[in-house]
């Protein structure tokens, strides 16, 4: 077997996950030799994709050239990994090559199922089917909202998991708050059709955004799942469970739908000894180190930790990662640990921003004090944190190991 490289720390993705984790490595310890596996020669701040289909961001501030937030000294090998053999410490290229490694961190993010909806792929981008979780059919979005001055309007939200389990009720929220403003939404019916059975899955978020549906008129559909759609007699058709979980077909006209895809664990990783039943990274939820093989970490997207998968999760498992590795390998305990922080700016108005943030089990965790901000309420300092504060904290504290607002509790 022929031997690309050896390191003796390997990330798997350059993403939001494998870039926090270098950086805050090399935070720690600026001697540590680590490589970076990554296909891509473009990172995307995917949370501002819902900004740029609201017509808030440009959608040239979501991405930047992979090279640039590589940390300097981390070596970037400019490949995709196909396979993990972690009883040999190894890690497969698409291109045949082999990476070995004394630690690895797997951080590849998920895979959209367009595919799992009849007919959305064809149609994704015309006939007025769009959908933010792609950067190029954002700015679609921005495009069908302004356009629309009457008729019907979809949002759908398929089962979980999901990243940004809030993104799907975000694009609704902006778009109605457009139409409000030019006085078109008395005369656009919007419908928000959920998998799931209800509107957000922390209760004390939800009058806040109750009060939006309501104001906007929106009709809520539980137990809706997306399950065809025709392009171009512009249907959707859903299959609705009963409380009796008896399920039937409804199809229903749009003049232009927003389309969140079901989401599901990479095929690479799903397929792979890491993999726990359901496909993702079998992870401690509080150390993050992998179940089995105790020199392999996860975070991000890919790991099986039941936290809302978003970014502002990875801005906090970084740390705990980069702590218990760094630990591990001084052959120290394991004392970092996370308490399952995600975070979701529910963007409610042009505006106004219900700030959900909670760790596991749905436990509140507010990172301001009320009186400076209260999350349960749609208020214009959370939508500032959002619009101006959290692109720079992305970019230039969490990829660059400058823990704000992230350092990790320990025991
Ligand atoms: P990613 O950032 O997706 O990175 C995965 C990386 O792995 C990619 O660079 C990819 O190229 C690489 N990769 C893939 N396959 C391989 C392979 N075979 N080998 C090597 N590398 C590979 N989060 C928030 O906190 N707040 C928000 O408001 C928010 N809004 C969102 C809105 C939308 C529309 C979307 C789509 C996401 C949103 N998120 C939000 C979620 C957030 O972007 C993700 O949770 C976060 O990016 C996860 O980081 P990750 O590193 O796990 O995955």
């Amino acid at each position: 077997m022929t031997q690309h490289a050896k390191h003796q720390i390997v990330i798997v993705g350059g993403g939001a996950g494998g870039i926090s984790a270098a950086a805050s490595l090399l935070k720690r310890d600026k001697s540590l030799d680590i490589a970076i596996i990554e296909p891509a020669e473009t990172h995307y701040y995917q949370p501002g994709w819902t900004l740029v289909g609201g017509g808030v961001f440009d959608q040239a501030k979501t991405r930047r050239s992979m090279s640039s937030l590589i940390p300097k000294g981390v070596k970037w090998i400019n490949s995709a990994v196909s396979g993990f053999d972690p009883d040999n410490n190894e890690v497969s290229l698409a291109d045949g090559e082999h990476v070995a490694y004394e630690y690895l961190v797997v951080s590849p993010g998920l895979k959209l199922c367009w595919d799992k909806v009849e007919g959305l792929e064809q149609t994704l981008g015309k006939n007025g089917v769009t959908s933010n979780y792609r950067f190029d059919l954002a700015p679609y979005t921005w495009k069908l909202v302004q356009e629309l001055k009457s008729g019907t309007a979809l949002f759908t939200q398929p089962p979980m998991p999901i990243k940004c389990a809030g993104a799907p009720q975000k694009a609704m929220y902006l778009s109605c708050s457009h139409w409000l403003k030019h006085g078109h939404l008395k005369d656009i019916h919007v419908g928000f059709h959920n998998a799931g059975g209800v509107l957000f899955g922390v209760q004390e978020y939800v009058p806040a955004l109750m009060e939006y549906i309501e104001k906007y008129d929106a009709k809520l559909c539980l137990n809706q799942n997306l399950i065809a759609i025709d392009g171009e007699q512009k249907t959707a058709t859903f299959k609705v469970t009963d409380a009796d979980e008896n399920a039937r077909e409804e199809t229903r006209e749009f003049d232009m739908i927003h389309v969140c895809p079901p989401q599901a664990s990479l095929d690479f990783v799903a397929n792979s000894p890491l993999a726990d039943q359901a496909g993702w990274v079998e992870v401690d939820q509080e150390t993050l180190q992998h179940k089995r093989y105790p020199n392999i970490w996860g975070l991000g997207d890919a790991c099986s930790a039941p936290n809302a998968k978003t970014a502002a999760a990875v801005r906090q498992q970084a740390p705990v990662v980069a702590a218990n590795l760094i630990a591990t390998l001084n052959k120290q305990d394991q004392t970092a640990y996370y308490t399952g922080y995600g975070s979701c700016p529910l963007t409610v108005e042009r505006g106004k921003i219900v700030l959900a943030e909670f760790g596991y089990g749905g436990a509140l965790e507010p990172s301001f004090p009320k009186w400076l901000l209260d999350g349960t309420k749609a208020t214009r300092r959370a939508w500032f944190l959002k619009e101006t504060l959290l692109p720079p904290i992305y970019f230039d504290a969490m990829l660059k190991g400058r823990e704000w607002l992230a350092k990790p509790k320990t025991r």
